[in-house]
Parts: structure tokens; sequence; C-alpha cells
């Protein structure tokens, strides 16, 4: 990752030369007017103003700007909870087969028969991994999986006339934040649940929220600080003895695939994240999916379109009209089903032993990363993990002034991607990694070395970090809520005018911000 010399922060524009260029595109050997090919309202009034590069220096810019990127191929990702987890570039290969990616949902159904039976399959495993037999592959991503189960709740509520009373849903205060958020957008009340010394549900709070108006608890098991709740089961039989339901959030499900099944511990309905636990790449924030998982009577609601069979034994997408009792649409369809067929390729690959050796796997990784690191970072929660630890950067914060930040800006010097920082809540200064099971012994010796090593750094020296990277400490919030995402030639032509007689483009930055979509 060391960049800082050999970056070149000049933009094409600023690189460009008139007239500069290797491939001339051979004429276009149509005689008519641009005009009958294209309307002319759409028709710009000038050609636009692109840049002209030789196109080696071209292929040379893009592989530079590439080679900034932490990517999983380069660097280890201890990032916890939403860990790029493990992505074979064979899963890459099949989700791109012709036969796969060049599909269109309104094709006629006997031309896609291939996709929707393994899109048929794949709710079948998910099904039999949950231990829940009915399952839709509808929702986007693990958060609108969680809104589409709390309105299959609330529709099931309905359907008993329970709607008035059944308002709230009860979340753990080390829940992820989608978590209130889904239950919120549903309709729903949200009341926190503490969690006790242990970072496990604190009994005597849940039984103290646990009333009639109680329609859902949300539980994340393992849970966010790694822990695994041994108390689910009484707590289901707390829920359901009240008419309640039990929600699991199953971004950890890479902790017991093939462990225990979710519905065994009383669950009543559940997301997964394929993107977090079978293979779905994923970065900046997508894509993704959300299928979830849920109990007979609660499948009548469940959204459409749904992967059925018709009477011959073919496939067919099922409608409102199969489901009148459906919630309908989330989404379009299956969105990014690429998504699907990466988890599809990733069970099938596994089967079920293997998938037993990935949680086991990912547990024995997370607990000899904490096991190397915890006299340095102490992990307020315990010596034991499940697939990820919540360690805390408190004392260096008080003794040094070095805060889990600083630590993690720091990890990016040494070529490590960050773990998640300040999350979950319920511990200070949290470091939360997660080193997932696919990692060699010598690569987490190596980051616990260094991790360690950080503590006894000079506190300026880390507070200044990253010290080798091509941007240094951004404005996140500013970055975040007002992204510049264009340059503009400056106002005024002049100084900035380059030798090519063309004005230099300068970047918009703290002059005329141009917003995009702010
Ligand atoms: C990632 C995550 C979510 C949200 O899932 P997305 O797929 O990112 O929408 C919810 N809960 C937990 C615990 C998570 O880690």
């Amino acid at each position: 990752m060391n960049h800082a010399a050999s970056v070149s922060d000049r933009l094409l524009f600023e690189k460009s030369r008139p007239g500069r260029g290797t491939i001339v595109a051979p004429p276009v050997e149509d005689s008519r007017p641009l005009t009958d090919l294209i309307p002319a309202e759409f028709l710009a009034d000038a050609p636009p103003d692109l840049p002209e590069l030789a196109e080696l220096d071209v292929v040379r810019h893009y592989t530079e700007l590439s080679s900034r990127n932490m990517a999983i191929d380069a660097n280890f990702y201890p990032l916890g909870s939403c860990t790029m987890k493990y992505n074979p570039r064979r899963n890459e290969r099949l989700a791109g087969l012709p036969g796969l990616l060049d599909l269109h949902p309104y094709q006629d159904e006997s031309t896609i028969q291939g996709m929707l039976r393994l899109l048929d399959e794949v709710q079948g495993f998910l099904g039999e991994i949950a231990g829940l037999p009915a399952v839709s592959l509808h929702p986007a991503a693990g958060a609108q999986g969680e809104l589409t189960a709390l309105m299959v709740a609330a529709a099931y509520f309905r359907d008993r006339g329970e709607t008035k009373r059944r308002r709230k849903v009860l979340v753990p205060d080390s829940a992820h934040g989608t978590n209130p958020a889904s239950a919120h957008l549903a309709g729903f009340e949200t009341v926190t649940v503490k969690s006790d010394h242990r970072g496990l549900v604190d009994l005597a709070d849940f039984h103290a929220k646990l009333d009639d108006h109680a329609a859902v608890f949300m539980i994340t098991n393992p849970n966010t600080v790694g822990l695994f709740d041994p108390q689910i089961v009484e707590i289901a039989q707390a829920l359901h003895d009240r008419g309640a339901l039990l929600y699991l959030d199953g971004a950890n499900m890479n902790a017991i695939l093939g462990q225990v099944r979710p519905g065994d511990m009383g669950v009543d309905l559940m997301h997964y994240n394929p993107h977090k636990t079978f293979s779905g790449p994923h970065g900046g924030g997508g894509p993704g999916a959300g299928p979830i998982a849920v109990r007979d009577f609660l499948a009548p609601y469940l959204p459409v379109p749904r992967v059925g069979r018709d009477e011959q034994g073919g496939y067919r997408l099922e409608t409102i009209a199969d489901h009148p009792k459906s919630i309908g649409r989330v989404r379009g369809f299956f969105g990014n089903a690429g998504v699907l067929v990466r988890a599809y390729c990733y069970i099938r690959s596994y089967g079920p032993e293997g998938l037993k050796n990935v949680s086991r796997d990912a547990v024995v990784n997370a607990n000899y990363v904490l096991a190397l690191v915890k006299d340095t970072y102490p992990v307020p929660h315990g010596e034991r993990c499940m697939h990820e630890f919540v360690a805390s950067a408190r004392g260096l914060a008080r003794e040094k002034g070095i805060r889990a930040f600083d630590i993690a800006k720091r990890l990016l010097d040494y070529g490590y991607h960050a773990p998640t920082v300040y999350f979950p809540l319920i511990v200070p200064e949290a470091l939360m990694i997660e080193p997932t099971e696919t990692e060699s012994r010598e690569t987490l010796e190596a980051f616990a070395e260094v991790l360690k090593s950080i503590a006894h750094e000079d506190p300026e020296l880390v507070k200044h970090a990253p010290l080798t990277t091509a941007i240094n400490r951004p404005d996140e919030v500013t970055a975040a809520k007002q992204p510049i995402l264009r340059w503009r030639r400056p106002a005024v032509e002049g100084g900035a005018s380059s030798a090519n007689g063309r004005s230099a483009l300068v970047p918009t930055a703290g002059r005329e911000p141009a917003l995009v979509g702010g």
C-alpha cells in the first residue's frame, strides 16, 4: 500500500494533449445524417470535450487507480460483521455464464427454466439450513430482508385482528442499526432491550419489556459482540407464550452454518445476507441479496414473485394470484440474481459437511486472533468468541490518547483493511475483528503482531496515520453528505490555461461544489 511516492493525482483531462491517441476508429460507413439515427433533441450542440491520450497512458492511469484500492485479493480484511468472506473465482465465472447472466424476468418462462430451477433449489437449501420451510428470495439485502420479514409479521397479525395491540418490536441494544430502522419503517414502535454484563440479552429487562403489545423480538445470534446467546430457547418460549414472534438477524450465519438450525432454536423468521455468508462479493455497498425464511404459518404472506412448480413439474414464477395473502412486491423480481447464483455455487461446492467446516474454522480463527491480542486490546465480553470478537482500545485512549479510529487508520499503513470501529455501541472504543475461515495461521499471526505493535508506537505518529496512502484523513461526513463527483473548468480563463490552449480542469472542492444528488 505504499503509494505515496508513485501516486499521480493528475486527471486524464490534465494529461490530455490535442490530437494524441493511438487507435483511430474507422469512419462510420452509414452515410445518413446523424439526426436520422438519433432524434435531434438528444444531440449535443458541440462534440464532448474528451481528453486525448495515448492508449497506454489511459491503461496505466486506470491500472494505477485500481491499485490504490484495498481488495481481498491483496489485503487481509478483518472487518467485523460485514466481512468480505470468500469470493472464489469459480463462482464469479459461473455466475457470469451467458445462460444465467443474459436473462430477463419477462422472458417466457419456458426459456428460463434453468435459472428458475436454480432459484428453486436455493430456496430449498436456505430453508434446510434455517430449519424453516418457506423461503423468499425477493429482498435486495439484509436490511430489506428485515423490513420484508417484519411486513410479513405485520400481515400475519393483521390477519389475526391483532394489529392495534401488537405494535412493539423489541431490539437488543447491541443490534445493528438496521434492526430498529426496519421496525420503524414497518410501522412498529421500537423498544430497546439491554445487554447484560456478559454481552447477552439481559433477561430481566427482556421480561420486563415483553408485554401483550410485543409483536416481534429481533435477535442477532451470535450477536454483534461475537457471542452465542444460549438463552435463545428460553426467549423464544417466552415470546411464543405471549403470541409474539422471534426474528433472527442472520448476518452472522457463517458462525453457525450446519451446526444448529435457527428454526430449532425457536426462530420464526430470519434473513440471510448471501453477500456475507455465501460468497457474494461486496464492497462499496453492493450488490447484495436478503432472502428470508419463515415458519409455515407465515408462508402465505411472503412476497411475490416466488419460484414454484406447475402441474407438469416445470418451474414458474408465482404471483399474487397464487398467494392472495402475500404482501406483494417489495422490489422488482429477484434483483441481482447473480448473488443468488453465487450462493448456489457456494452451498453446492461445500455440501453439508463442508458448510460445517466453514463455521468451525471461522470460530477457531477468531478465537486464535482473540487469544493473540487480548493482553494489549482487552475484550470486555470474554475470553472466547464465535466468528468475531470486539476488543476495546479504551485503555490506550486513556493512557496515550490513541483511539480506535487511529489504530484503524494506522493499520492501513501496514496493508491491512481496518476492522469495524465504534460498533457495537455497547463497547467503548470498539474494534470489531472478524478474521474469517479462509485465512492462514501465518496471516492471522502477522496481523496480530502488527496490531499489538501499533499500541507501542509513538502516539503522535499513530494519531496522524495513515502516512502512506494517497489520501490521509478525509472529512468523511462532508465526503458522504456533499460528494463532489464532477470536475469543472475554472470559471476564469487565463492563469490556469495550459500549454495546449485548453484551460486546465480544477476540482470544484471548496469553491463551487458541484453537488450531485445532494
Ligand atoms: C450487515 C448487517 C445487516 C444489514 O445487512 P445488509 O445486507 O448490509 O443490508 C444487519 N444486521 C447485521 C448484524 C449486519 O451485520
